[in-house]
């Protein structure tokens, strides 16, 4: 079957559209209408007039595109793909930590489930976590759930940061070994990697930045070769808006299987039988909602 015409004719006929995440398998990104990071892919959730939004990326991304946009349906191709960094914190857990830092306030990054984002003060993305931790009224934080991300933000910032102990297990498999190998061969090419590399990682880059940002940065540089620290799926895009360019990863390629169960099938079959549909508790999604409004007061 030619799932890529059938994918697009259901898609019109139901007044849909389809949002990829950046590491995404390739052939998934070409049928997007839109590619980005999670963040900004709900936006265009919320700002589209298409009633069903169909999200290939991971669970708490769907759930983000519900809780802008409650009244359209939004739809996971798989629904077994979630994110293991997600899952490593719950609701009762920030509970637990609230009641042990009754001053703190709760500072949870977009990559957690709804059910954790409704009981956080605010939410961050990985391109705005520093200036959300400065600017609110709080000289105490519990930042959750990316251990990585939180000590990043934990340099600039001269505030008391409580980590949970959270892992992308993607972006914390890159080793310093690997990446020193990696510029050893690529001499020059500046190094570009995400904050949810481990310090040590973050200690020899050129550049950390958001899926986004790199996307924004290889566009503007004038270098011709770059390392790339993150999922290796970024690089089909990076390769495709820069076609005179080029870019490797810094070590071998690190996958995202979460990521990567999403196939054109998927998409298809979403789309045809309208699943796997994303439903939160009306509680839920105003008060993850509420958190995620927050963060544009602080950025
Ligand atoms: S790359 Fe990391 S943070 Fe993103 S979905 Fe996979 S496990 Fe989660």
């Amino acid at each position: 079957m030619d799932y890529a015409k059938k994918i697009k004719e259901l898609k019109e006929e139901k007044n849909g559209v389809i949002l990829v995440h950046n590491y995404q398998r390739g052939e998934v990104q070409d049928i997007g209408d839109y590619i980005g990071d999670s963040l900004g892919l709900s936006q265009q959730a919320r700002d589209t007039d298409a009633e069903m939004i169909v999200f290939c990326g991971v669970k708490f991304m769907a759930e983000t595109a519900k809780i802008l946009s409650p009244e359209k349906k939004v739809l996971i191709p798989r629904e077994d793909a979630g994110c293991p960094m997600a899952n490593m914190i719950t609701p009762e857990d920030v509970l637990e930590m609230r009641k042990k830092y009754p001053k703190a306030k709760v500072v949870s990054y977009v990559n957690t489930n709804a059910d954790v984002k409704a009981v956080s003060d605010v939410c961050c993305t990985s391109a705005n976590a520093v200036k959300v931790v400065e600017n609110i009224e709080s000289d105490e934080i519990i930042f959750v759930p990316d251990r990585n991300l939180g000590s990043y933000v934990k340099r600039f910032v001269d505030k008391d940061i409580i980590l949970w102990d959270g892992f992308c297990y993607v972006h914390d498999s890159i080793k310093k070994e690997e990446v020193l190998q990696a510029k050893k061969n690529l001499p020059g090419a500046p190094l570009l990697v995400h904050p949810e590399c481990t310090p040590e990682v973050i200690d020899i880059a050129d550049e950390v930045l958001s899926t986004s940002g790199m996307i924004e940065f290889a566009k503007k540089s004038p270098a011709k070769k770059f390392l790339i620290g993150t999922e290796e799926g970024i690089l089909y895009g990076l390769k495709k808006q820069n076609p005179e360019k080029e870019f490797y990863t810094a070590g071998t390629p690190k996958i995202c299987s979460n990521m990567k169960l999403t196939r054109l099938e998927d998409v298809y079959a979403a789309l045809k039988d309208e699943k796997y549909e994303i439903i939160l508790p009306e509680d839920i999604i105003s008060a993850s909602k509420k958190a995620l409004e927050a963060m544009l007061k602080y950025v």
